[in-house]
């Protein structure tokens, strides 16, 4: 009997008929994330309902040493959630209860499968809502969001899924239940919540999730400006924040992103602009109404030209659905695109910007920038066509190179998407060794024989429990090419 059959034979009498994908089409349907690109049929499926069950499963694997990685909605964007070919993925997006919703605490427990602005949508008629937005939010699971820390666009004021996250049950690689945090802000001993949110599946999964609630604020106001170029947009954005003002978003996109998003979904972007922000500013209606003047008149500093403040819930719909569709608007200009994140020093925006489009005339591609200039996270879309000969390797080095920019630049290979299988290669670019192995020493005590969802994160799969830079010649496994010692 193979390992994989040995764990269905395990778990099959504890599950409802259901809960087992085994047929080889119905498998496929779930052979990548977001990042279609990497693809990898799982050899079982459990489609789970309950953290016994997650239990049962992931005990089952520990037993018969068999790998498995969590799926939420599968909106990741870095490869997280592609399965493991000899692996059970476990789908999470069936625990999809909103267990309690307490404004007087400010707490709600939900299971990981909830989506992520259903909560939210729950939580408004009590005055609240849950603040990390991911543009994705109408489909991306708490779940998923806890995994990569994901952010968004307002996560420039309210902080990442990591500040609003106190607790989580966690069913451990060995199978264990165990319960990290709860409703108090902050426990003593270390951060073992901390290191949860954004290790992207490999420590365990999350089966329940304690969020903080956030109040609605007072009064909002939407800016859409327009800019001559990004170099002046960039340059408002640091200004305006070193004008003492935290808005909740700033967003920028350039002519070619606003071009999509202006076939996709006719957002009435301002006509000819090179660039445009879309400035949220929230909180006491006095305070919003004295900032909205500094953003304007830091605004015009800078040379904008069309500033439009959304007079309604309509309007403000509108400027931001421009801005949350370009990611899929791009496909409308473009037969392929990769979506890159990297972040960059905010006040750098505009010369990072200027080499960006130098990497992509070079390499022959044409690339759209949209993102969250705030907190200088940027996504560059690198636009291509996958069908021409070598297009696709020239968009894979544009990409590439982008990331070496922002790393020379003192900034990070990703923001918020995660590492995923796609930017594994990428770390040790960004790490030392030391570094590199210092993590792998935490990831091990969580799971010493690697089975939660392995392959991800790190360049190569390394060994626990050898002894640093082993001396006395190869293990057989290093020899073997499999694993390198750390
Ligand atoms: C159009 C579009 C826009 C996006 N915009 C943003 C954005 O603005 N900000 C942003 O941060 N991201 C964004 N993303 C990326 C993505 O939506 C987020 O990373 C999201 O949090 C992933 O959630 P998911 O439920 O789809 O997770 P999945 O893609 O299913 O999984 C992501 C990772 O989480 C792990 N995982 C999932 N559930 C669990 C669990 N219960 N326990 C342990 N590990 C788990 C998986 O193994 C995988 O490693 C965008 C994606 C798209 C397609």
């Amino acid at each position: 009997m193979s390992r994989i059959e040995s764990v269905l034979t395990r778990i099959e009498p504890h599950l409802p008929p259901q809960a087992i994908v085994t047929d080889e089409n119905e498998r496929k349907t779930y052979e990548c994330d977001g990042l279609a690109v990497h693809r990898t049929v799982p050899a079982l499926v459990i489609r789970v309902t309950s953290t016994a069950e997650v239990a049962l499963t992931v005990a089952a694997c520990h037993e018969f040493d068999v790998p498995f990685v969590a799926r939420g909605s599968g909106t990741g964007l870095s490869g997280g959630a592609q399965p493991h070919a000899e692996g059970v993925l476990i789908v999470m997006s069936t625990m999809r209860d909103i267990l309690d919703i307490d404004p007087i605490a400010q707490r709600a427990i939900v299971q990981p499968g909830v989506i992520n602005l259903n909560l939210s949508n729950e939580a408004n008629p009590g005055g609240y809502y849950f603040a990390p937005d991911p543009s994705s939010q109408s489909v991306c699971s708490i779940g998923g969001n806890v995994a990569e820390n994901s952010g968004g666009a307002h996560c420039l004021k309210y902080g990442f899924t990591t500040n609003h996250v106190t607790g989580v049950t966690l069913v451990t690689a060995h199978g264990e239940i165990v319960e990290i945090g709860g409703d108090a802000p902050e426990y003593p001993g270390y951060d073992l919540l901390g290191v949860l949110c954004g290790s992207e599946g490999t420590l365990g999964i999350v089966t329940e999730v304690t969020v903080r609630l956030t109040r609605l604020p007072e009064a909002v106001e939407t800016l859409l400006i327009g800019f001559e170029s990004t170099d002046a947009a960039g340059e408002a954005v640091s200004d305006i924040i070193s004008a003492g003002i935290m808005p909740a978003a700033i967003e920028m996109m350039d002519a070619l992103a606003i071009e999509a998003a202006e076939k996709a979904v006719a957002c009435n972007y301002p006509e000819g602009a090179g660039a445009v922000l879309v400035v949220e500013l929230d909180g006491p209606a006095i305070d919003v109404d004295l900032e909205r003047e500094t953003v304007i008149a830091r605004a015009k500093d800078h040379g904008a030209g069309e500033i439009r403040v959304a007079v309604d819930n309509v309007e403000r719909g509108l400027i931001w659905k421009g801005r949350k569709s370009a990611f899929a608007a791009v496909g409308r200009i473009s037969p392929d695109y990769i979506v890159q994140d990297g972040v960059i020093p905010r006040s750098r925006l505009g010369p990072v910007l200027a080499s960006i489009s130098t990497i992509a005339e070079e390499c022959g591609v044409r690339v759209a920038n949209v993102f969250h200039a705030g907190d200088g996270n940027l996504h560059p879309l690198v636009l291509f066509d996958g069908s021409v000969e070598g297009q696709t390797e020239l968009a894979e080095t544009a990409s590439g190179r982008i990331l070496d920019l922002c790393l020379s630049e003192g900034g990070s290979i990703t923001g918020e998407h995660g590492v995923g299988s796609d930017k594994a290669k990428f770390m040790p670019r960004m790490f030392t060794n030391d570094d590199l192995d210092t993590m792998q020493i935490l990831r091990c005590a969580f799971d010493p024989n690697n089975l939660s969802n392995p392959g991800k994160v790190f360049p190569t799969p390394r060994l626990c429990g050898e002894p640093p830079r082993r001396t006395s010649g190869e293990h057989p496994l290093q020899a073997a090419g499999k694993a390198e010692l750390f």
